[in-house]
C-alpha cells in the first residue's frame, strides 16, 4: 500500500540517522525532520524511477500534510498558549514538516549528510532563522516616494508626513490611535525641528520611520519612535545610524521597559 511505502521511507530514514548519528540522541523536531526528508527523497527517487507510481505516492504525502500542517498546528498552538498543556510528541511535528520541504528545496548538498550525522547538535542544522524571516516578511505596499524637490522642501515634508500616518496605521502601537489633530501637531514640530526621518528602501518605498528629541546637553538624541511595519527594523536602524551620524550617542525611550531609557546601539 502506499501508505506503507511512505511510512518505511519515513522510519528508514530514523535508523540512517540514528547510525550516521553514532547512536548519539537527536532532539525530535531534528529527527523528525530527518524522518520527513527520507520521504521528500522517496517521492523524489520514484518520481525520476517509476512514474507510474507516484501518484498515489504524493497523494498519502499530501493527505498527512492534514494531520502535520493542520491538526498537528492546532497542538501546538494550545500548547504555546498554555504552559500548563502536557507535552505530546506531535507538537514536533509542524516545525520538522516545514523544516524538511525548506530544506529539500534547496536541492542536492553536503547539508544532508551534516544534519544526519549531526547527533545532539540536529537543530543547529535547521534552517529556523531563515524561517523566521520568511513568516515575518510582509509585503511592502506602499508608493514609492519620488525624489526630494528642493525648490519645494514643504512638498516633500508633507510627502513624508504622509508616509509617516501610512506607517503607523500599519504599525499600531499607540500614535494611530491618537486624535488626528494631536497626531499633526507632534509629527509637524518634529518635521520643523528636523527630528524625524522616513527610511526609504531601493525602490524609494518609506520601509520605517523614526522621531526623536535633542537634550538641552550634549549632541546626543533620544528616540521617541521606531516604527516599522514590514519586518525592516534593522534596516531602519542602519539608515538611521547613517542619518544621525555615529558620533551622536543614541538613546531609545521604550514604553514597556522598566529602565525607561537604554542606549538603543
Ligand atoms: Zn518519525
Amino acid at each position: 500500500m502506499p501508505d506503507d511505502v511512505i511510512c518505511l521511507a519515513h522510519e528508514a530514514a530514523h535508523v540512517l540517522q540514528t547510525l550516521m548519528s553514532g547512536h548519539g540522541q537527536m532532539p525530535p523536531v531534528a529527527r523528525e525532520t530527518c524522518a520527513f526528508l527520507g520521504e521528500l527523497i522517496l517521492l523524489e527517487h520514484v518520481r525520476e524511477t517509476a512514474p507510474a507510481l507516484f501518484p498515489a505516492l504524493a497523494c498519502v504525502w499530501h493527505r498527512e500534510n492534514e494531520a502535520y500542517l493542520g491538526t498537528d498546528v492546532d497542538v501546538l498552538s494550545a500548547a504555546l498558549a498554555d504552559p500548563q498543556v502536557d507535552y505530546h510528541y506531535r507538537q514536533n511535528y509542524p516545525l520538522a514538516r516545514l523544516a524538511a520541504i525548506r530544506m529539500f528545496s534547496q536541492g542536492r548538498g553536503d547539508w544532508l549528510h551534516a544534519l544526519f550525522g549531526a547527533g545532539h547538535k540536529g537543530m543547529r542544522h535547521l534552517p529556523v532563522a531563515d524561517m523566521a524571516n520568511l513568516a515575518a516578511e510582509v509585503e511592502n505596499y506602499l508608493p514609492p516616494l519620488p525624489q526630494a524637490d528642493p525648490e519645494r522642501p514643504a512638498l516633500d515634508a508633507y510627502r513624508s508626513l504622509g508616509a509617516m500616518a501610512l506607517i503607523d496605521i500599519d504599525y499600531w502601537e499607540g500614535p494611530s490611535q491618537t486624535r488626528i489633530e494631536d497626531y499633526y501637531a507632534v509629527l509637524l514640530r518634529h518635521l520643523q525641528e528636523q527630528t524625524a526621518f522616513v527610511a526609504l528602501n531601493e525602490q524609494r518605498k518609506p520601509i520605517g520611520y523614526a522621531t526623536w528629541t535633542k537634550p538641552a546637553r550634549g549632541n546626543g538624541v533620544i528616540l521617541t519612535r521606531q516604527a516599522a511595519p514590514f519586518g525592516n527594523h534593522l534596516a531602519l536602524q542602519r539608515a538611521l545610524e547613517k542619518h544621525l551620524g555615529t558620533k551622536a550617542e543614541v538613546l531609545a525611550r521604550h514604553n514597556r521597559s522598566a529602565r525607561q531609557q537604554q542606549t538603543a546601539w
